[in-house]
């Protein structure tokens, strides 16, 4: 071996890679601050688990690819302590690290494990080399890097067997149980009948090709998609902790800096930056991406992509930024930047319906949503051009505090015959039953009140509503990016539910259920927050409810379609299918469902926008159900206002309404309540 050559390679690739390295983070340095540091306990559990355990790869949707790609993180792992050696081995023939002598029990059981992982990782590169270049799934990025990559991965493998095998001929060892690889490659030689000094030309250039393809394949991730290599572990640490998008960030009004959103790329956070570095173009996000899946020009790896080429081709002015001294040079250097709309079109960012797949399905844990709404404040605070949809909606809450503008005045109309207890009565009560907009004034959605009023009166749980004293939670103005208009409707809220000393709330919306428990801390209001299915599913449980079998439902069959913000965001599968299950129904899934559900397209505030381009997502969800429930048709339950106006949108739009029935989970419910002869409020 040769210790001046090692030197110089050791030295080149080192100064080579350092160089690149501090010209991809210094540009973070100019983005927006975050502490990313809290929670050490949960990040360590969440690295171990997410990083080194590679949970989200193992996706039963998708195990042949998730598994493969666990086998080559796994060999890079094992074969750590090897590159070490082999680095080591080249300023000394004889280096071996601590505990690991060639000899020894312990140096001999790392040769077998290292060899195993050597053929696993050859066989899951061929493997991928075969998807990229013969099957080619839709969702992977066709492309000559992710071939190089491989091609890297499977030489590391060969020259390392090409190596040991050598050196086992010459150690007149050529098969060894704890060499399976160099075992291999020693046979190989010998069915060549190569001589001893071909076999040692073979050693030599395996070794100093795996040294060389270590050096090049560590200095050329940076310049793709495989710097996740590097950054996918840091990424997974510093990832966002639950509530995570659940929660926007609150927006500080106050600031005179004049950024509401992102105006520019430097408007992003470090680790929106740390983010794009880390995406692996797997395109798992894109699945059951609503936006993607339906034609619209949105999807979370291509935004990913944009903006990790403009930060690289903006590092330079990004360079600048975070050296300026004074708020001159700042300002200047911000100047230098373009809007980031020439990177994310409005067209992509108003299209998320914040549906959440694409965060919780990508395996690095890459934030989408948060940089949106960011992009959209900008539009609305800023820049004040947004949809005209969006404009009325806000003139609406604002002025009679609810999106379709009907007076406030008739918030409790719909339970003027049901004699419900007010807050303001100043009576105990467990529950503050938080009506929401929709289940106020949506005719539709009043019915769905109405039923959660039966089954708490059946199982009697003492509640009381606020009446005219409630107004909108604000989600989707704060959705459609308008934080001052948001923030009004909290603090408006959290004083009434404060004032009146409130612990529990009881919701029936989802997005009711996530502004009220998630964001609304940010203005000092905590509350234990339940869905209504949740508590459907208790109160069955504590046998406080035994609703008969749901007559009405008959022999239909049920599917039940998962909200967004009650399944993904919050995590809530189980409670609306025991509620169902309360009434004698057996759910049908479909295809997506629980954390794959499929979004009906409301979300986001897109409830109130026009759906111009692609396809329907609600239509594209309502086939879906059809499939489903067979050609006889049955029952979509669901558990969300929006998602009930969406599928009977779709149902219409698609001329089902003589087969599907759409029905909350409460009225299915309240129709096996009925039937036990419960005072009927509501029918099915
Ligand atoms: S954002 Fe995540 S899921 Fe999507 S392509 Fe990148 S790594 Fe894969
Ligand atoms: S949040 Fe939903 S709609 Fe938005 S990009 Fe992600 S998967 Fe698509």
């Amino acid at each position: 071996m040769s210790p001046l050559l090692t030197t110089l390679i050791l030295l080149a690739a080192g100064a080579f890679f350092a160089w690149t390295m501090i010209r991809r983070l210094v540009p973070l340095i100019a983005l927006r601050r975050v502490d990313r540091l809290d929670r050490p306990g949960e990040r360590i559990e969440g690295l171990l688990r997410f990083g080194f355990g590679q949970r989200r790869m193992v996706d039963p949707e998708e195990l042949r690819p998730g598994v493969m790609h666990v086998v080559i993180f796994a060999a890079f792992l094992v074969l750590a302590l090897r590159t070490v050696t082999l680095f080591g081995m080249g300023f000394a023939a004889g280096f071996h690290l601590p505990l690991l002598a060639p000899e020894s029990p312990f140096g001999r059981g790392y040769a077998f494990l290292k060899d195993v992982m050597v053929l696993a990782a050859l066989a899951a590169s061929v493997g991928f080399l075969w998807r990229r270049l013969v099957t080619k799934p839709d969702r992977v990025t066709l492309s000559w890097e992710g071939t190089l990559i491989l091609g890297f991965i499977a030489g590391l493998m060969v020259t390392d067997m090409m190596f040991d095998g050598a050196g086992m001929i010459a150690s007149a060892e050529p098969l060894s149980w704890w060499a399976p690889a160099g075992s291999l490659a020693a046979a190989l030689y010998g069915a060549l009948a190569l001589s001893p000094g071909a076999v040692h030309v073979f050693g030599l250039a395996g070794f100093w090709l795996h040294l060389l393809i270590i050096v090049t394949f560590g200095n050329f991730l940076p310049y793709g998609k495989h710097f996740h290599i590097i950054t996918a572990l840091p990424n997974v640490y510093l990832r966002a902790l639950p509530p995570g998008a659940a929660a926007l960030r609150k927006l500080d009004l106050e600031s005179e800096s004049g950024t509401f959103g992102a105006q520019s790329v430097k408007d992003l956070s470090w680790k929106e930056g740390l983010d794009t570095y880390s995406c692996t173009e797997c395109g798992r996000c894109q699945t059951h991406c609503p936006t993607y899946v339906t034609g619209k020009p949105l999807s979370h790896k291509e935004v990913n992509r944009a903006v990790k080429h403009h930060l690289i081709a903006k590092a330079p002015e990004l360079t600048a930024l975070a050296r300026a001294a004074d708020p001159a040079a700042r300002e200047a250097a911000a100047a230098a930047l373009p809007p980031i709309t020439e990177v994310v079109p409005p067209a992509t960012f108003w299209a998320c319906t914040t549906c959440g797949w694409c965060e919780t399905a990508c395996p690095v844990f890459i934030e989408n949503i948060p940089r949106l709404i960011d992009m959209r404040r900008q539009k609305v605070l800023v820049d004040a051009d947004f949809p005209e949809e969006a404009a009325r909606v806000f003139k609406n809450i604002e002025t009679q505090g609810n999106p379709w503008g009907i007076g406030s005045n008739r918030r409790a109309e719909w339970c003027e015959d049901l004699a419900i207890p007010r807050a303001s009565d100043g009576g105990d009560y467990e529950y503050l039953f938080f009506v929401g907009c929709a289940g106020a004034f949506d005719d539709r959605q009043k019915k769905v009140s109405r039923a959660i009023v039966q089954i708490l009166r059946q199982a009697q749980v003492s509640f009381a509503i606020l009446g005219e004293e409630e107004t909108c939670n604000g989600e989707a103005a704060r959705r459609l990016g308008n934080e001052y208009l948001y923030q009004q409707q909290a603090a408006a809220n959290v004083e009434k539910l404060n004032g009146y000393g409130v612990k529990k709330v009881l919701v029936q919306c989802p997005h009711c259920l996530n502004t009220i428990k998630n964001e609304l801390p940010q203005f000092d209001g905590r509350y234990e927050v339940v869905h209504h299915t949740e508590l459907i599913a208790q109160l069955v449980a504590e046998g406080r409810l035994t609703p008969g079998r749901a007559e009405a439902i008959g022999s239909q069959p049920v599917t039940f379609h998962d909200p967004c913000y009650l399944a993904r965001h919050n995590g809530v599968y189980d409670a609306p299918r025991q509620a169902l299950e309360s009434v004698g129904i057996t759910v049908q899934e479909m295809p997506r469902n629980r954390r794959q559900g499929f979004c009906c397209g409301a979300g986001g505030g897109r409830m109130w926008l026009e759906e111009k381009l692609g396809t329907r997502v609600n239509q594209n969800r309502v086939d879906e159900a059809a499939a489903t429930l067979g050609d006889s048709g049955g029952v979509v339950a669901v558990g969300c206002p929006f998602c009930m106006t969406m599928l009977r949108d779709g149902v219409n739009e698609t001329g089902r309404e003589e087969k599907l029935q759409v029905l909350d989970v409460a009225e299915i419910v309240a129709a096996g309540l009925v039937q036990l002869g419960s005072p009927a409020t509501h029918e099915v």
